[in-house]
């Protein structure tokens, strides 16, 4: 199964990814994360990204289209994957569409929410620094406080989760990735997923879909 997570920032698409991912067992590639990491470990790619991760911008296609071919022809692929961050612009999805059998969709999922509480949801983000487990001041609190539950590692808060760079990548999603949607829409591809209530209301909803997708 092959699957693209399509939704603003915020919206919780990388930790229903994840969830979906194991029920799965296929694995999710999100470029974010990657990103991240070629930056904390030094790389060029790291390098190149880091200016345009930090201040919320969109990295060059180039770079992350070249990362994403690159991982997707890896053998751990071959069982499909969730892309989560990837396309984000027309020139991304049109790459996708020509990475030959990893560009072969079965489904697109649009996670859908009001702004206003992406805001909100983004602004208390803190991020595990060693494994990137997404928890929230108030609505996921850890055990211990800055103390990742799951490896101990300390919370963060992303750079690009300040206020000011959540609006301009809430800027950036809507005039360079809201347009896929009707893309995908075109393509027979979409699906429309609402992402406002709980996690497991949210993750019920892409079951429904995945499920359909599998019986077929
Ligand atoms: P979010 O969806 O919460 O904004 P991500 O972890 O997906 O967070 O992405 C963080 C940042 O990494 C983006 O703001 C952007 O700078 C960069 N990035 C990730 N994926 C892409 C992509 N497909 N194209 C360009 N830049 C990307
Ligand atoms: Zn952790």
């Amino acid at each position: 199964m092959r699957l693209v997570f399509l939704g603003m920032p915020g919206v919780g698409k990388g930790t229903q990814a994840k969830q979906l991912s194991h029920e799965l067992h296929i694995l999710q590639v999100s470029t974010g994360d990657m990103l991240r990491a070629a930056i904390s470990k030094g790389e060029a790619n790291g390098k190149e990204a880091k200016s345009c991760v930090e201040s919320g911008r969109l990295v060059p296609d180039e770079l992350v289209i070249r990362i994403v071919k690159a991982r997707l022809l890896e053998e751990d692929m071959k069982n499909g994957f969730i892309l989560d961050g990837f396309p984000r612009t027309d020139a991304q999805a049109d790459a996708l569409s020509q990475m030959g059998e990893s560009g072969q969709l079965d489904r697109v999922l649009s996670f859908e929410m009001d702004e206003e509480m992406l805001v909100s949801r983004l602004s208390g983000r803190r991020t595990c620094s060693k494994c990137e487990e997404i928890y929230h001041q108030i609505h996921r609190a850890p055990k211990q406080e800055m103390i990742c539950d799951l490896c101990g590692g300390a919370l963060i808060q992303r750079k690009d989760d300040h206020s000011d760079t959540v609006l301009e990548r809430l800027r950036v999603y809507k005039k360079e990735t809201m347009p896929l949607i009707a893309y995908y829409e075109s393509r027979g591809l979409l699906s429309h997923i609402d992402a406002n209530g709980t996690f497991d209301a949210v993750s019920q909803r892409v079951m429904a879909v995945v499920g359909a997708n599998l019986r077929k």
